[in-house]
């Protein structure tokens, strides 16, 4: 079985006392693809590192919504320069959070659509972070042709993951399917076309219901998986290998090389 979780922070601190462990686990259980996103410039470096040296990881570069008051405009001109060296596959995290209290809009939206310029560009998927926002995000696609990418962690309605899907997005599924009272999302889970879906955890974030209250891990992605088939009355190797799939065809042209 082939396991792809499509959004995992494993460069987290959190996991510096055991990450290697945490790896060895995920290859026992068949997580043999994990991507990761970059959250702001002063982690990329340590992100490229850590990616570089494990067969199973995946790089994303971006500039996260949620750490705005830290992007400087030379951090665009960087990200630049670490594409043209090919040193990810995917620009990420990006989006829009108008969750939190009192957004900055314009200059959320300003580092979104400069970063989904360079994605353009450079022609790589891009990874998106959208709350309280999914309208916007899409009208903000419309006029910026990426080829696609990711919508993390969807909790849209099933109109605008249809309007994600039609724009080349695959959405992505992870601990909020594990507890029952997610209504709306095991829903979406249950009715979309299965070739629309990724796996996912957000590790360290977002535990999944057995492992409430603790550091969530890559290794739970299979607890993600056992929910999606249930829900889907499939098979979870189908399930795996289907949404893996998935999750590859949107890396498929990289040109990223691990060091190994
Ligand atoms: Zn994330």
């Amino acid at each position: 079985m082939s396991i792809f979780d499509t959004h995992c922070h494993l460069d987290s601190p959190l996991f510096d006392p055991d990450r290697n462990t945490v790896l060895e686990n995920c290859r026992k259980k068949g997580i043999d693809h994990i991507l990761v996103p970059g959250i702001d410039q002063s982690g990329w470096e340590r992100l490229l590192n850590l990616c570089e040296q494990e067969k199973e990881l995946y790089p994303a570069l971006g500039l996260h919504p949620l750490f705005i008051e830290q992007h400087q405009p030379q951090h665009l001109k960087q990200l630049e320069d670490h594409l043209a060296e090919h040193q990810a596959v995917a620009i990420g995290e990006i989006g829009l959070d108008f969750f939190i209290d009192n957004p900055d809009k314009e200059r959320q939206l300003k580092y979104f659509r400069a970063q989904l310029d360079i994605a353009v560009n450079a022609n790589l998927p891009v990874i998106l972070h959208i709350r309280k926002a999914h309208d916007q995000v899409l009208s903000v696609l419309r006029k910026k042709p990426v080829i696609g990418g990711f919508a993390h962690a969807f909790n849209g309605s099933l109109q605008q993951a249809q309007q994600f899907i039609d724009l080349g997005f695959k959405l992505g599924f992870g601990g909020a399917l594990t507890y029952e009272r997610s209504h709306k999302i095991r829903h979406l889970a249950q009715v979309l076309p299965l070739d629309a879906i990724v796996l996912e955890t957000d590790a360290p974030d977002m535990p999944v219901a057995p492992h409430r209250g603790e550091r969530n891990s890559p290794e739970y992605i299979v607890d993600c998986l056992a929910v999606l088939a249930e829900l889907r009355h499939d098979d979870p190797q189908y399930i795996a290998e289907q949404t893996c799939g998935n999750g590859l065809s949107m890396l498929g042209h990289l040109d990223y090389r691990h060091k190994q």
